[in-house]
């Protein structure tokens, strides 16, 4: 089944029936955990609450992003079983638009699991996949969960952690790194600590980044530091939750 999946677009729920019909895909092809399914679950609650829609100040906050990752020296996208069974191609494709290295990062993880990762994302056009070398560590985290590549995250200026757990991102946080949280749920620990919270699902927020990315290729330094500069994480986070607690329904 896993390549298989005949909605039409026109069906009220499509997006949501490919996010579910991927990750099930992933769960069967070893990508994805089973408390992958779960995450995902909760990933839903809080889409259908802001109406499946990327808000006006999330696109903003890809904007920033997309000049937070366009400035950095070193920038990664981190990549877990969720977001590799969501949005493979797309990450390879911000991946090139902004020069940003990609590393697979499990919170469960296993040799298996992580191959199989790496594979996936190579499938997608992924140059390079770093993660599996685990040559670097993030203190403050117990051992496995603290893996990382040296020359990759543990070096990073600026990391792009989508669906996150909270520890990670705070550790992350605490080691001085610039942090983009795509997450749902803007209460959750990993928006929280973010400079960029992204409240929005990772499938319309990868793409957009990247759309903005583009745009914003040929702009000065100095324009790019007025957009990260100008951006506030709180007021982000508190629209999000003004959508999610009193936005209209469709
Ligand atoms: P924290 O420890 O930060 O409070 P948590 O325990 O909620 O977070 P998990 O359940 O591990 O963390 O993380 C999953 C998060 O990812 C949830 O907040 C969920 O809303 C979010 N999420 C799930 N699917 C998507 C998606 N497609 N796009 C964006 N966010 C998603």
């Amino acid at each position: 089944m896993a390549d298989e999946f005949d909605v039409p677009e026109s069906h009220p729920r499509y997006e949501s029936l490919l996010t579910r019909h991927r990750i099930e895909a992933g769960v069967e092809k070893g990508i994805t955990s089973t408390q992958g399914l779960i995450a995902e679950g909760r990933g839903e609650a809080f889409d259908y609450l802001l109406g499946e829609r990327t808000t006006e100040s999330a696109d903003e906050a890809e904007r920033v992003a997309a000049a937070s990752l366009l400035l950095a020296d070193h920038p990664v996208f981190s990549v877990n079983g969720n977001v590799a069974a969501l949005v493979p191609g797309e990450i390879v494709e911000l991946a090139e638009a902004t020069g940003a290295d990609i590393e697979v990062n499990l919170f469960n993880r296993t040799e298996e699991r992580m191959e199989a990762i790496a594979d996936h994302l190579r499938e997608h056009g992924a140059s390079e996949v770093k993660g599996l070398r685990a040559d670097g560590r993030i203190p403050g985290l117990d051992h496995e969960r603290a893996k990382v590549d040296a020359d990759g995250i543990e070096s990073a200026d600026v990391v792009v952690v989508p669906l996150e757990d909270g520890d990670r991102a705070e550790a992350l946080d605490s080691m001085g790194k610039t942090e983009i949280v795509i997450d749902l749920n803007p209460l959750s620990r990993s928006a929280q600590v973010a400079a960029v919270p992204i409240v929005d699902n990772i499938l319309r927020a990868v793409p957009n980044i990247t759309a903005h990315a583009r745009e914003l290729a040929d702009e000065p330094a100095s324009t790019l530091e007025t957009i990260v500069s100008e951006f506030d994480s709180d007021a982000a986070l508190a629209a999000a939750e003004e959508a999610i607690r009193h936005g209209d329904l469709q």
